[in-house]
């Protein structure tokens, strides 16, 4: 018997081994084998049985890994789809996205059951009388059980054993994620409203047809989306179907997750996030893929969960951006749940207040079912937006204030009236940079081209990129001149500037570098929650997902930071940010009040974010991409180069750039090579050519021909399909 194996290494073709007699029982698609590769032994996953016509050179299994399989055949399809769409090799994309390492096994434990019922006619001794009366009573009885009750019971239970009186046998236990704190109001189920209920049965006759079903649902923040989700799920449940709900960035919305498991029983739900460990996930992937998890709640990658009579896909925040995986495996787990719906005649549901304009146009193309939720729950109305330019708020040399007087008059009434303030602001840190008034120099990562942003409480500098620090040092190392300065803002100055403005409030501040110990996010949204904060200076993790009727005001520091980057999509990203994080304001009885600071008040992204008109800044934003023949009107594929050695790498790239010119054809446009924004991060200089055109099949031939150059010698060129980081 021969099987074709996947292995996790730079090489396009599967492996075939044979299996030895011994092994041929246990092996099956889908498992975990261990295979000898040139000399070392690595994990590769058997995709299928073949014949050979040769067997010379081909080696032995050495050992099968898993007892069951980690997926089965209409998994592997998906498997395969992606991997070809995303030119990655398969053992590449399985190693990277199953769960696995070769150490990991499942775990079991010994139980012991009564096997017969007239254990009381044996004459026992009175320790075996005590333990066998015990195991009468439990049924199952789980050894660790009776190691608490009993001492020693291992002697007893062998003798129990020997007369007859109970057995031993394996059972595997499943080791489990910690579930989070409890966070927001008890969750029972409400009755729907009549949009929702419209939305529902939709979504419902979707997933009844089995047929494709996409559908977006279009709902301003807080118009009842997630209530939306939970009975669709419950309505699958019901059909006896599986279910994958992908949230952006789990760690950061355990408001919505508790919402979820109040809602579901413990042992049809499971949560997969790169927040638990390797052996809880491979448990929990064997729980789905036995169809006793139906439900799976999960960041990007648990769109490849094995989830057995696969029926509805929920996409939430479907625009939000964490969905693009960027390192290792490039793939976009949005546009992976449409395919992975349509191979699968389920329903798919992406959910946004802020559709992406990729989404909204497929939604218009191809008419998908747009399902739109235009109010808030109980007509709550929406906030309203207050536009502050700041360009009118200098003051006679020239220095901007970071919180202009509307702002502060804002959040002076806000705390008189008892309510609670989010403030928000898309940079961390203290002061952007630090620079030499004498000699100009500025503070630079070594391994990066980035200045490094001045964190002023923990007195050092850090690079964002790589996470390199230093002190913050008094001199300048280029002129040892005394004279140091500091530009720009961040989270961190913006709380400074706050608590002493407002000295008597609670002042507290979220981002990643407050939160990067386990627990305090959660700790911080609570303090929120119980009202124990009365400002909240944050980054966009304060945009995410959460329902905090006392809060009224949001203030958007700096409208500019996502404005002002190089990328097609900054004023989708803008509207988005400013739509997202106003909607946190105004969700209890009192109506919300949004402040926003910018240069550029008479950006579209911005003007349309004020009257939360998502359609007006669809067709301003559409016409734009159609004129530049930007996506949705044209597809891109990105091929980044790097290396450690400047000239080489810049030498690489300009010899792929000739390369991909020669091959383009007359459907692609090569534009680059060109140095990346950020030219260097971690040491590695960074180049990019972007492949641009309407034929996606023209695209991925070029990108596999040039990408096929990489190797040993040749230079080290990275596929993005469907980009969405251009730094
Ligand atoms: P979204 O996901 O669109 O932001 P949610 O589903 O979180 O909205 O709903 C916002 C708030 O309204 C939540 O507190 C939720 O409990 C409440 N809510 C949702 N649907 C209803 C309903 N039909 N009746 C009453 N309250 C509702
Ligand atoms: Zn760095």
């Amino acid at each position: 018997m021969f099987v074709r194996v996947a292995v996790n290494i730079p090489t396009d073709k599967a492996f075939v081994y044979s299996v030895p007699e011994e092994l041929e029982r246990e092996v099956t698609m889908g498992k975990r084998v261990l295979v000898p590769l040139g000399n070392r032994r690595i994990a590769g996953y058997i995709l299928e049985s073949t014949g050979v016509d040769d067997r010379e050179d081909i080696k032995d299994i050495i050992e099968v890994l898993d007892k069951e399989p980690l997926f089965n055949e209409d998994d592997l399809k998906f498997y395969q789809w992606a991997s070809g769409y995303y030119i990655h090799q398969l053992g590449r994309l399985l190693g990277n996205v199953l769960p696995g390492g070769v150490d990991i096994k499942a775990k079991t434990e010994k139980i012991i059951t009564l096997c017969r019922d007239d254990a009381a006619d044996v004459k026992l001794t009175e320790k075996q009388k005590k333990i066998s009366d015990f195991i009468s009573q439990h049924g199952e009885t789980p050894i660790s059980l009776l190691r608490r009750e009993f001492k020693d019971p291992s002697s007893v239970i062998r003798s129990l054993e020997k007369k007859g009186v109970v057995s031993i046998s394996e059972r595997e236990v499943y080791r489990r994620p910690k579930r989070g704190l409890d966070i927001g109001a008890d969750d029972t189920g409400l009755i729907l409203n009549k949009e929702q209920e419209v939305a529902l049965k939709e979504i419902t006759s979707g997933i009844i047809s089995g047929k494709f079903s996409p559908c977006l649902l279009h709902g301003v923040t807080g118009s009842g989306k997630t209530e939306v989700y939970l009975n669709a799920i419950a309505e699958t449940l019901r059909l006896n179907g599986g279910i994958i709900c992908l949230v952006p960035e789990i760690a950061l919305t355990p408001q919505l997750l508790s919402r979820f498991n109040r809602r579901f029983k413990d042992d049809e739900i499971t949560v997969l996030h790169s927040g638990i460990s390797r052996s809880a996930r491979y448990d929990q992937w064997r729980r789905i893929q036995r169809g006793e998890a139906r439900i799976v709640v999960g960041a990007r990658s648990a769109i490849f969960a094995p989830v057995r009579n696969l029926r509805l896909i929920i996409v939430d925040e479907e625009h939000d951006t964490s969905y693009k995986q960027d390192d290792r495996v490039r793939y976009n787990a949005r546009d992976l749940a449409v395919i992975r719906a349509k191979l699968n005649s389920a329903a798919v549901v992406l959910g946004s207040a802020t559709p992406g304009i990729q989404t909204y146009f497929n939604i218009k193309e191809k008419q998908y079912k747009y399902l739109s939720l235009p109010k808030r729950v109980d007509d709550k109305p929406m906030p309203q937006v207050e536009i502050i330019d700041m360009k009118d708020k200098r003051d006679e040399s020239g220095g901007v204030p970071i919180i202009s007087r509307p702002l502060r008059n804002a959040i002076q009434d806000t705390l008189e009236s008892g309510k609670q303030s989010l403030l928000f602001l898309n940079r961390r840190g203290f002061n952007t940079f630090l620079y030499c008034l004498d000699c100009g120099y500025v503070f630079k990562c070594l391994n990066c081209s980035v200045s490094m942003t001045h964190h002023a409480g923990a007195g050092i500098l850090r690079c964002h990129y790589c996470d390199f620090s230093v002190k913050a040092p008094p001199l300048c190392p280029s002129c040892q001149g005394g004279r140091i300065r500091s530009y720009g803002v961040g989270t961190e100055k913006v709380t400074e500037e706050v608590s002493m403005l407002f000295p008597q409030a609670r002042v507290e501040r979220m981002d990643s570098d407050t939160t990067v110990k386990k627990g305090v996010h959660e700790k911080l949204l609570k303090a929120l929650d119980s009202g124990d904060i009365d400002i909240l200076v944050g980054t966009q993790m304060i945009t995410k997902g959460h329902d905090f009727p006392n809060v009224t005001l949001v203030g958007v520091i700096s409208a500019d930071t996502s404005l002002n980057i190089p990328d097609f999509r900054a004023a989708e990203r803008t509207f988005q940010l400013i739509t997202q994080v106003s909607g946190r304001s105004g969700r209890g009885d009192s109506p919300g009040r949004v402040i926003v600071q910018t240069f550029n008040p008479q950006h579209y992204a911005i003007g349309r974010a004020k009257e939360h008109d998502y359609y007006g800044f669809y067709e301003d934003e559409i016409s734009l991409r159609r004129e530049l023949d930007y996506p949705p009107f044209s597809r891109m594929v990105n091929l980044r180069i790097s290396g450690i050695k400047k000239d080489r790498v810049a030498e690489d790239a300009a010899k792929t750039g000739v390369l991909a010119r020669k091959l383009s054809g007359n459907e692609v446009e090569v534009i680059g090579p060109a140095e990346a924004p950020i030219a260097r991060i971690k040491g590695r200089y960074r180049w990019h050519i972007l492949l641009k055109g309407k034929n996606i099949k023209a695209l991925h031939t070029l990108a596999r021909n040039v990408a096929a150059k990489t190797g040993r010698d040749g230079p080290d060129i990275k596929v993005d399909v469907d980009p969405v980081n251009f730094m």
